[in-house]
């Protein structure tokens, strides 16, 4: 507890400092506490502290989780890969999908809501360079993917998610962030309602720093909240 207290701590140390150098309002930027193979008596003992908004990888241990703390109020965005037999599970159960990357996932997140009678908020997922992930969709399919999912009435776009490729030094992530930035005004520049189209979520443990400097609205932060992942 005391642990993830003092983290916690430090972290929005960070924050602020980042957002002093690049003159934003810290209050502008949402702390997403990454607990994918943390257990629920820990993400219990993080909400004590003052955290709300949990991101999870896996659908199936997502929902193990939240029904173990079903008494308290969360918001859980998911921010792993999404396969499509997973959506009728997953949209009942998350607030956010950050991970929107093919109009196929996104038909049947859109099925899926209509039939709960829900909107769901979306990121779409872009792939900026970097082997390690296949996952995204490539910037120049972009305006296309928006396109379509503008058109579909339970979903709601409200910006960009990007998983840039692992650099020990945070200065050489910042070009990647510079251009998911980019890429969202080209979005804003052709969509109907701008105002909507806010969100950047970027920046992990050890380049969050970079990401806020560079735009960030939402930051995705593991173990540098709950120590190491073990597996
Ligand atoms: C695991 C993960 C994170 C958190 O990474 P840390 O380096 O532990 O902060 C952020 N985003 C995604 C998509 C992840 O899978």
């Amino acid at each position: 507890m005391d642990a993830i207290r003092e983290n916690l701590q430090r972290i929005r140390d960070r924050i602020r400092n980042a957002c002093g150098r690049a003159d934003r309002d810290p209050g502008s930027v949402r702390l997403i506490a990454v607990s994918k193979t943390v257990a629920p008596e820990r993400i219990r003992q993080a909400a004590a502290v003052g955290l709300n908004v949990f991101g999870e990888n896996y659908v199936q241990e997502a929902l193990g989780k939240m029904d173990s703390l079903g008494d308290l109020n969360l918001e859980w965005h998911f921010i792993g890969h999404l396969q499509t037999n997973k959506v009728r599970q997953a949209v009942p159960h998350f607030h956010w999908i950050q991970t929107v990357d093919r109009v196929k996932l996104a038909r049947e997140i859109d099925r899926r809501a209509e039939a709960l009678g829900k909107s769901m908020p979306v990121l779409l997922q872009v792939h900026l360079g970097g082997e390690e992930t296949k996952a995204g969709v490539d910037p120049e399919d972009l305006p296309d993917l928006f396109e379509e999912v503008s058109r579909m009435s339970c979903l709601e776009v409200r910006g960009l998610m990007t998983l840039p490729p692992y650099l020990e030094d945070p200065e050489e992530v910042r070009p990647y962030f510079r251009q998911l930035r980019r890429l969202l005004e080209v979005l804003r520049d052709r969509a109907s309602e701008p105002e909507r189209l806010t969100e950047l979520s970027m920046g992990m443990s050890h380049d969050f720093e970079v990401a806020i400097e560079e735009g960030a609205t939402m930051v995705r932060v593991g173990t540098a909240l709950f120590g190491p992942r073990l597996s």
